[in-house]
């Protein structure tokens, strides 16, 4: 494998994808028969009566489109050291953990070595496109905000942990990202230092160190990269100092991560004062990455989907330098990749790879009364036969030993690579605020917060995070939205925004409720600056990773601890009169 990741031939990964992209449908019955044929003995298929068979047709008829829930009793049974051939042929040892912000407990999901290859086939395909339009030099250097997390056993002895620090702990990862030219500055102490602050610092540190070879800066998931430059602003003097006198700041105090570091820091006041005087020369940080990297090329993440709403600060901090949306999946497996990345992400598309699973899509139309999906009507279309223009939930099949698995994620086809579609990610399908008639999802609370966040522009204010919650211990209900802003702002402009909120949602069923008041006016809480830390270290402490967190965009009966920690934290809130 080492010698095929030094021989990286940018041409030879295009032409191959190409290839499988055009003959997408032979592809998909290909990996189809692959994945059964090497699960055949798997218990859960046998007991559908599947019985070896690996064409799609008996597939379909055997076995049932199934959701996380489904299979859980088969999970836990894995988890508990039962290593009989349960989901695949060959047991599962480890295990990943989903980052479950959207359900509010985390999920166990299979993970194996066909999973690890498939990632890398998907960063090689991206990357191949991705230098092909943004060429970057040999022995560059990524300045990647990764995080591990801790592994853990579980009873019956499986190793669990996320699903990207399931990747970055591959043997194969390391030489994968230099063939890629993608190495990560930091040393692995700082990525696995176990305490995220720490390791961000260091982080930081490390990119202003090889700030000259610093060619990308990246993370899995936009959220970590601003989150990063907005902690750079607080604590930039801090990280000066530590390179003028080329000791370590005394907040570092995980021992791996100080010697690791002592072996990069020298006390180097000339480039403390390159930083410092570049720092000072900016306003209001605008144009701040390419400045402290002056080599770099691009920024680059998932950017698209509940990453959206921190483009416009990513933006900000980005000055010239092109966003480049990474890839699309899951730790379920991976779905597909930007083979377009000079599109902006508002605008991007993933092109599935037809190689690494075997995919379904249930039109959206079929699920709209959802119940009709208990009975037999809901008739998945295969990965060549959506329509552009359609929204599907996707359901995939893969090496893992998910059959015909409910994602959760609605995307729209786009349009075609070749034979394969291209997807926009549009949203989770759980609905997120729903009363009565009204339907809002994670895209409506989007735009309502944009569209209200406009009249902090005059106070130079911006809303850092935000969430929503449906109250219903009251009749009747309402909307619940939290916002943490970078500043104080006025009562006359938060009253605004309130309004601007409420009527902002709108969809016919919403307003319609509004004005006869079936839901009752908006209510806009603002809390505690810090209020959202709080709830990424509630789910660091779950075992969730930064790489792979996403703020929960609507707090719901299974997201306790975060409706406490916001209710906590509360300073002001407002009650709409835009229907008064
Ligand atoms: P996790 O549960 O932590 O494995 O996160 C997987 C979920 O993240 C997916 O099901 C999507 O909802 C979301 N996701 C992953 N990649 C993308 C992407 N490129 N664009 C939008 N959302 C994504």
């Amino acid at each position: 494998m080492l010698e095929k990741l030094e021989e990286f031939n940018m041409d030879k990964v295009i032409e191959e994808f190409e290839a499988l992209s055009t003959d997408a449908e032979r592809v998909q019955r290909e990996t189809l028969r692959r994945i059964l044929e090497d699960n055949a003995s798997a218990e859960y298929l046998l007991n559908f009566g599947l019985n070896g068979r690996t064409d799609p047709e008996s597939f379909k008829a055997c076995v049932p489109i199934a959701t996380h829930k489904d299979l859980e009793p088969f999970i836990y049974r894995i988890l508990d050291g039962d290593d009989s051939t349960i989901l695949t042929g060959k047991p599962i040892t480890t295990m990943s953990l989903s980052s479950g912000t959207t359900q509010g407990k985390p999920k166990y999901i299979p993970w194996n070595d066909e999973l690890f290859e498939s990632t890398m086939q998907i960063y090689r395909t991206s990357f191949a496109y991705r230098n092909r339009e943004f060429p970057i030099s040999k022995n560059g250097k990524a300045l990647n905000f990764i995080y591990g997390s801790k592994q853990f056993k579980t009873k019956g002895g499986l190793i669990a942990t996320t699903a990207t620090t399931n990747v970055f702990r591959n043997p194969s990862y390391k030489p994968t990202m230099k063939a890629l030219q993608s190495q990560c500055c930091s040393p692995e102490e700082v990525i696995f230092g176990g305490d995220f602050s720490q390791s961000l610092y260091c982080h930081l540190l490390c990119g202003l160190i090889f700030r000259e070879e610093v060619q990308l800066v990246s993370s899995t998931f936009a959220h970590s990269i601003v989150l990063s430059f907005r902690t750079f602003e607080q604590i930039w003097e801090e990280l000066c100092n530590d390179i003028r006198e080329g000791v370590l700041s005394s907040r570092i105090t995980v021992p791996s991560i100080r010697t690791a570091m002592s072996k990069l820091l020298k006390p180097n006041p000339e480039l403390a004062n390159v930083i410092h005087k570049k720092c000072i020369g900016l306003s209001n940080w605008y144009g701040l990455i390419p400045v402290l990297f002056p080599n770099a090329k691009y920024i680059y993440g998932i950017m698209t989907g509940s990453m959206e709403p921190y483009l416009e600060k990513l933006r900000h901090y980005a000055g010239v330098l092109p966003l480049l949306t990474a890839d699309y999946g899951a730790s379920e497996g991976w779905i597909a990749s930007n083979v377009n990345p000079k599109i902006p992400p508002e605008l991007a598309t993933y092109a599935v790879l037809p190689q690494i699973g075997y995919f379904e899509f249930i039109p959206l139309k079929q699920l709209e009364n959802e119940d009709t999906f208990l009975g037999v009507d809901v008739q998945p279309v295969g990965l060549t036969e959506v329509n552009i223009g359609e929204e599907y939930e996707i359901v995939m099949t893969t090496f893992t030993g998910l059959y015909r698995y409910r994602l959760g994620d609605v995307v729209k086809v786009m349009g075609f690579h070749n034979a394969t579609p291209e997807l926009k990610f549009i949203r989770r399908s759980s609905l997120l605020l729903n009363i009565n008639i009204d339907k809002n999802t994670e895209k409506d609370l989007q735009l309502a917060v944009e569209a209200a966040a406009k009249n902090l522009v005059e106070e130079k204010l911006e809303v850092v995070e935000f969430t929503s919650h449906v109250d219903l211990s009251k009749d009747p209900g309402n909307y619940v939205i939290f916002w943490e802003i970078n500043g104080e702002a006025s009562e006359e402009v938060l009253s605004e925004c309130c309004n601007c909120l409420d009527k902002s949602f709108i969809d016919a069923g919403y307003t319609s409720s509004r004005k006869v008041n079936a839901i009752g006016a908006l209510e806009l809480r603002v809390v505690r600056r810090g209020t959202f830390q709080k709830i990424l270290d509630h789910y660091l402490g779950l075992g969730t990773a930064v790489s792979q967190y996403k703020t929960p965009r609507c707090v719901g009966p299974t997201h306790n601890i975060v409706l406490q920690i916001l209710s906590e934290n509360v300073v002001k809130s407002y009650i709409s009169t835009a229907f008064d």
